[in-house]
Order: structure tokens, then C-alpha cells, then sequence
């Protein structure tokens, strides 16, 4: 224990002020103990030092002028945290939240999230302090262009491969590229979730909702139950929640709630995933306005929320999908599902819940899959789509669809196992780090000391 608290003092010495990447440094740390115990050749070759350290953060100015010809600016990061596997791999967030420790959090988490995908993708993340939300189109092209003028001299298909994250979808990633393109003259596959004229691939859009519904499946199928009939909590309304709702439908479920920022819809009969699609894809408006078209829903505002936590958590429900933002499920609100008789969580966001609301679940033994491992589908078919992009193929829906499947049951199974291996068969948090961990750390010892 003494390793992680020292590592933890050290890093608010060197990097203060990041609660949210000790938070993940911390949870890592923590399922690494028997596997640090006993292997002496991690400590030998320094590995928890130099992993919790990024190989290289940029850090720049946005500048950017508004509709009513104003000049911003906005901070832009990258965080290029570890490259043992293959290129930097990680989604770029436009969100006010972001500063360096959520884009260092979010880096740390991606390490080990591609390295159980299984495929060759190192981890990286990057973003801006900008808020999307009420911006007209040419401000965020513009907001897009001038973010590029300074990351493209850093990426590149065979160094550094950004994707979306909350706030950036295909319409970002294709001003995005069009900078990167007239900047440099190359046209290659140096972004992933691009529109599908253009070199994007079918399922990426869909892949992270549907991987998380995946895991799920394997998760429940391997202790003898199925999702078909169980009631689910969902929260979010973006890409993930909309297309774990699209899955969990496929395979006969009942989702009931989904929430934005500034509330929760519950809807006792299903959310109905075509307004939904309607209202956050095509018209990009309020969720509220899910009444109009359902005035039988209930809508409560997030000043109604309960103050320990978020009111999506209190509808009792069989299984929940944390697809919002990082740490929107508290202790209280673990402790609420469990009471609910809550079976089963797949998180489809990046450290959606708390320590705290972790240990409830882990010392109530429901089935609990950690972000890293659940919705590491998205970063999956990203990897999928540069191996289309640099043979020059393009695949089809089942075919890309058929892969996905195969990781996410891989994925499940090598938390599983690892768990297994190391006498906690139910705690895929500690298989899920383990076995992530192996492998990067692993990787780095054969590169030596770079
Ligand atoms: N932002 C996603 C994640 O958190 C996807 C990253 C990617 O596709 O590169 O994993």
C-alpha cells in the first residue's frame, strides 16, 4: 500500500491540482498489488513510475473568432501518454470541463483501455476548454481550423490518431481533417470516426453503445442470465447512450431513462429511441422537449436531483449503463441501486463512478464492468477503422459488427480470467487493470528505458 500512497504524494508534488487523473491512478494502483507483489521486474525497471508519466503533453493556445467578430481563446490539449503498443490512440473532448487533469485522466484510462482491445493502439487523449453548446456552425469550424493549426505539426497515422469524445462528432472530425489536409497536402488516416463518405467506417458511430451492451450480454450470459426482459437505467443522450439504448432494444431489453445535462427523462414504457435520435441528433435541443411528443414521461430537472447523486440512479431498474461523464454515479447512488435490487452495471462512460460507488458494487458482488473494459468498443473500431484506411478497404456493417463482437468477448473474458488467476473471479475491475497492465508494462520492459 505504501507504493501507491507515495506515488500518489508525488504526482500532486509534480502534478498538482489533477484530482480526477489521482482518482484513476489511485484505482489502477490499487488492483496492481498482487501482481506487484509478486514480480519483482516491474519495480526493477520502474514501470509505476513511468507509466503514471506521459511520454509528452502539448498544451496551446486556441484563438478563434465569434459570429459577432470577437476574439476567444480557448486552451487545447494533448496528452500523448504512452505509445508501448503502437500509435497514441484517444478521442479529442470540446467541453468547459476540460483542463489538464480530466485530459490526464482520461490519457491514463485509454493506456489500458486499448491495451485490452488486444489491438496495437498506444493511449492518448486530447480537448479544449470550449463549449460546443449554442455555437453556430462557422464558429465551430473555425474553433476546429484553429485548434488544427497547432495539433496537426504533432499527429499523424503512424504517431498519433485522435478520434470524438464528448462534444466532437463527425461534423468536428471532418473540419478537423480538412485543416490537417490543406496544412500538411496529405490525405491519410490520421483521424478515426470520419464521416462514412470519406474514409470513416461503418459501426464506429454505433460501436461504443453497442460494445458496452456486448459486454454486458457476456457478462450476464457467463452466470447463466440474459438481458432479455431486465429493465435498464441509462444515462447520457449522446452517442454512447443513444446506441446502447438502439442495442439494448436489439437484444430485448427495456431501457427507461436517458439525461442531459440539465435533466433525466423517465419513461416507464421505454424510451422511445426515434425521438430521441430526433432531438439529439437532428435537432440538437433540449431532452425536456422528449415531453412534448411524450407528455406521459416524467421529466426531472437536475435542480431536483438529490444532492448526494443523480436521480436517474433512484428508479429501481435490473441493470444500469453510466453512459454520461466521469464520476455521475456517487456512494449514495450505488448504494440506492443496490438497495433497488440493481443486477448488473456496464459503464459505457470513462469513470463514470466513484471509488466509493466502485467498492459498493465490488462488496455487494454485482456483475460490474469497469469503463476500461465495457466501452472500449469504440476505441476498438477505431483501430478497425485505421486497418481499413491503410489497406484501402472498407468493410461492411455485419462485417465490422461480427469483429466487434469478438473483442468485446474477449475483452470480457481476459478480465475474467485474469481475475480469475489472481483468486478474485468477481472483480473485473482487478481483472481488467491486471491484465491491461500486464501487457503495456510488459511491452515497455522489451523497449527499454525510453
Ligand atoms: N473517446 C473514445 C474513448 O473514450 C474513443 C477513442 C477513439 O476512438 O480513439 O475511448
Amino acid at each position: 500500500m505504501t507504493y501507491i500512497h507515495n506515488t500518489i504524494v508525488k504526482l500532486q508534488k509534480t502534478s498538482p491540482a489533477q484530482a480526477e487523473f489521482y482518482q484513476a491512478v489511485e484505482e489502477i494502483l490499487d488492483s496492481l498489488q498482487p501482481i506487484l507483489e509478486t514480480n519483482d521486474k516491474y519495480k526493477q525497471h520502474a514501470i509505476i513510475e513511468r507509466i503514471v508519466e506521459p511520454e509528452r503533453q502539448i498544451m496551446f493556445r486556441v484563438p478563434w473568432v465569434d459570429d459577432q467578430g470577437q476574439v476567444q481563446v480557448n486552451k487545447g490539449y494533448r496528452v500523448e501518454f504512452n505509445s508501448a503498443l503502437g500509435p497514441y490512440k484517444g478521442g479529442l473532448r470540446f467541453h468547459p470541463s476540460v483542463n489538464a487533469s480530466i485530459i490526464k485522466f482520461l490519457g491514463f484510462e485509454q493506456i489500458f483501455k486499448n491495451a485490452l482491445t488486444g489491438l496495437p493502439i498506444g493511449g492518448g487523449k486530447g480537448g479544449a476548454n470550449f463549449d460546443p453548446k449554442g455555437k453556430s456552425d462557422g464558429e465551430i469550424m473555425r474553433f476546429c481550423q484553429s485548434f488544427i493549426n497547432e495539433l496537426y505539426r504533432h499527429i499523424g497515422p503512424t504517431c498519433d490518431v485522435p478520434a470524438g469524445d464528448i462534444g466532437v462528432g463527425a461534423r468536428e472530425i471532418g473540419y478537423m481533417f480538412g485543416q490537417y489536409k490543406r496544412l500538411t497536402g496529405r490525405y491519410d488516416g490520421v483521424f478515426t470516426g470520419k464521416s462514412l463518405l470519406w474514409g470513416g467506417s461503418l459501426v464506429r458511430k454505433e460501436a461504443t453503445g453497442y460494445g458496452c451492451v456486448y459486454f454486458a450480454q457476456n457478462m450476464l450470459e457467463d452466470n447463466g442470465l440474459s438481458l432479455s426482459g431486465k429493465t435498464c437505467l441509462v444515462s447520457g443522450a449522446g452517442n454512447v447512450a443513444i446506441y446502447t439504448i438502439e442495442k439494448l432494444y436489439e437484444l430485448g431489453a427495456k431501457p427507461i431513462t436517458c439525461s442531459d445535462s440539465n435533466g433525466t427523462i423517465y419513461h416507464e414504457t421505454g424510451i422511445d429511441l426515434a425521438t430521441l435520435k430526433t432531438l439529439k441528433e437532428v435537432r440538437k435541443v433540449r431532452l425536456e422537449e422528449y415531453l412534448t411528443e411524450h407528455p406521459d414521461a416524467c421529466y426531472i430537472p437536475a435542480s431536483d436531483y438529490p444532492q448526494d447523486g443523480h436521480a436517474v440512479w433512484r428508479f429501481p431498474a435490473q441493470l444500469a449503463f453510466p453512459c454520461a461523464t466521469q464520476n455521475e454515479l456517487t456512494e449514495q447512488d450505488a448504494q440506492a441501486l443496490v438497495a433497488n435490487g440493481i443486477i448488473g452495471i456496464s459503464e459505457g462512460a470513462n469513470m463514470p463512478s466513484t471509488q466509493d460507488a466502485v467498492e459498493a458494487f465490488l462488496a455487494a458482488k454485482i456483475y460490474y464492468g469497469p469503463g476500461k473494459a465495457a466501452n472500449a468498443g469504440g476505441v476498438a473500431t477505431s483501430q478497425l477503422e485505421m486497418a481499413q484506411n491503410a489497406s484501402m478497404q472498407t468493410w461492411s456493417f455485419d462485417e465490422v459488427d461480427e469483429k466487434l463482437k469478438v473483442i468485446m468477448k474477449n475483452i470480457y473474458r481476459n478480465a475474467r480470467d485474469t481475475a480469475a488467476e489472481f483468486g478474485e473471479p468477481h472483480n473485473l475491475v482487478l481483472g481488467a487493470n491486471i491484465a491491461g497492465f500486464r501487457k503495456v508494462a510488459d511491452a515497455m520492459i522489451e523497449q527499454g528505458v525510453v
